[in-house]
């Protein structure tokens, strides 16, 4: 047992029971998904947001834990690892600086650092948010879209490559991707691949069968 085990006993995000952050029982309960898309770039998540994974996303994003956020990278790392997509380099979907203040770390940021310790794979973080953009929840897909339109740009010094791929918690409608995917191109780049912990169910399928399917380990 470690001392952060002490000091913070492992408790289940998905159903609140002690001795694991991510309890078999919940893991077992997660459907796997075939990759969607987002504009045409395929999208690899862990599974639809319901049931345990949509809670232990909450407890993640609103009282985090350090174990939390490892066990749902590691259920992200085998959804990547299943479906054969290749990756080289990630980058994740930053936060408006003040509401990352206010929240005090990124989720989205935090999710692919472990990823790319987890997957071997440097993390280039490069993506900023130009404005801060209303909460999306309760806005419908047009609303949504229209909120994000401008909302980032690439920042960093160094041109993004192709094929990054992009890592954020949830994906609901994919408007956000699909903003940050348009400013990575802007920006001489592009993006090969989405990576997120859960997806809304009604995005299109994926039209390429990939091998393998997603799930916890
Ligand atoms: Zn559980």
């Amino acid at each position: 047992m470690s001392l952060l085990d002490l000091i913070f006993p492992p408790r289940c995000g998905g159903c609140g029971a002690y001795g694991a952050s991510w309890c078999g029982r919940c893991a077992e309960r997660v459907r796997s998904l075939p990759p969607g898309t987002v504009a045409g770039i395929p999208l690899i998540t862990v599974g639809p947001l319901e049931g345990p994974l949509q809670r232990a996303i909450h407890v993640y994003k609103y009282r985090p834990r350090p174990q939390l956020a490892t066990a749902l990278a590691g259920c992200l790392e085998a959804a990547v690892r299943n479906s054969g997509i290749r990756i080289a380099v990630l980058t994740f979907v930053p936060l408006h600086p003040a509401r990352q203040r206010e929240r005090g770390f990124n989720q989205a940021e935090r999710l692919a650092r472990r990823l790319g310790l987890m997957l071997e794979l440097p993390v280039l973080a490069g993506l900023r948010r130009v404005r801060p953009t209303p909460a999306q929840v309760g806005l419908g897909e047009a609303e949504r879209r229209a909120n994000m339109i401008g909302a980032f740009c690439w920042s960093a010094t160094q041109r993004p490559p192709e094929g990054l791929a992009l890592v954020d918690d949830v994906c609901t409608t994919g408007a956000t991707l699909e903003a940050a995917a348009e400013a990575v191109g802007r920006a001489g780049g592009s993006i090969g691949a989405f990576l997120a912990l859960a997806r809304a169910q009604t995005l299109p399928a994926l039209a390429v069968t990939l091998p393998g399917q997603s799930g916890c380990p």
